[in-house]
């Protein structure tokens, strides 16, 4: 009673989720609904426990019935999660059975006498709201907050929980990711409308060879001029990537391009307006021509 519970469905977001679950005050009990390899890189983020519910053959979603009783039983103060389909499933069923309010952008919680305390990024980032719970809170995680340090690891249970029937893999028809390695790449470079014409992707493309970087785009590449498939464009819309290092080429950083990328470790943007809002959400800007400074960089890149 009164601990912090962290679901983990997703490789990209556990250390992101972790480094606010263990700053809480309380012990974390790691779920982990994924392979072994996932529980044991959550295993040394600091957590107390680690229980691992295998979704080989069965959804994670069809544990939600037993997990919801368990949480019901044990009455976890917190329940934190990252903004991932799955974990929010589990997460609304926890939420039902165990009467839990839910939050969302959480970028704290704080958890003193079994009840915790939870801040909240409101006003599109710009502010934070304070958020005292009287029973049970499921939050879901802000991307892009301070990874969990890590250190020795603990021992991973096998979850003993009975997965409902009722949902059953009984094909999986996934698309090569390989085709654009966005969500495993450690290197990305990324274009927006500054690239000003077909022509000039070949600079992204250099430097992403240089770099041994996968290359990814803004919406309107996709949408507006078909320049590249879908599957290259980052966002809200697409998906979200967590790179060591993105580096942004011509885009303004538009909330929806940047909430895909917002996990990247560092962040390097290069916009010819020194106004662009992507420079507030940068490690490093380059204020400049890309037509310049992306060859400039590849360049450098290659003579390192
Ligand atoms: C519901 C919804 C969902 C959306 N989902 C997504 C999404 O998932 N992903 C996404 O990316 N967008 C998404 N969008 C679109 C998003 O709002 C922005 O319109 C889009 O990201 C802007 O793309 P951009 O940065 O390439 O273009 P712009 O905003 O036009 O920025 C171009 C930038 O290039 C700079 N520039 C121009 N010339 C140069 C030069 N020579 N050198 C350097 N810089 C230069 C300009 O200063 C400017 O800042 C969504 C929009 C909506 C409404």
């Amino acid at each position: 009673m009164g601990n912090v519970w962290m679901i983990v469905a997703d490789t990209m977001s556990a250390s992101n989720v972790a480094g606010i679950a263990v700053n809480a005050g309380a012990p974390v009990d790691a779920l982990v609904f994924g392979d072994a390899k996932m529980a044991e890189d959550v295993a040394k983020l600091g957590v107390a426990t680690v229980t691992r519910y295998d979704v080989e053959a069965t959804l994670a979603e069809a544990y939600a019935p037993a997990i919801a009783e368990k949480a019901a039983a044990e009455a976890p103060a917190a329940v934190v999660l990252s903004d991932n389909a799955t974990a929010r499933a589990l997460a609304g069923a926890i939420a039902v059975k165990a009467g839990a309010a839910v939050a969302t952008s959480v970028v704290s919680v704080n958890v003193a006498d079994g009840q915790a305390t939870v801040e909240q990024l409101v006003a599109e980032g710009e502010g934070v709201q304070v958020l005292k719970a009287s029973a049970p809170v499921v939050c879901v995680i802000a991307d892009g907050g301070p990874d969990a340090e890590e250190g020795a690891a603990v021992a991973v249970q096998d979850g003993a929980a009975d997965a409902a029937d009722a949902l059953k893999v009984v094909a999986t028809n996934a698309e090569d990711e390989g085709a654009t390695g966005l969500l495993t790449a450690e290197k990305v470079v990324g274009v927006g409308l500054g690239i000003g014409g077909k022509e000039n992707l070949a600079l992204v493309n250099d430097l992403a060879d240089a770099l041994g970087a996968a290359v990814a785009c803004t919406l309107p590449l996709c949408d507006n001029y078909h320049w590249f498939e879908h599957s290259s464009v980052v966002g809200t819309s697409t998906q979200k990537i967590s790179p060591r290092l993105y580096l942004c080429a011509g885009s303004s950083g538009a909330p929806q391009h940047m909430a895909g990328v917002r996990s990247a470790k560092v962040i390097v943007a290069i916009n010819n307006d020194p106004e662009a809002p992507v420079f507030r959400e940068c490690s490093y800007g380059i204020v400049g021509d890309l037509e310049k400074v992306l060859p400039a960089l590849t360049a450098a890149v290659k003579g390192a």
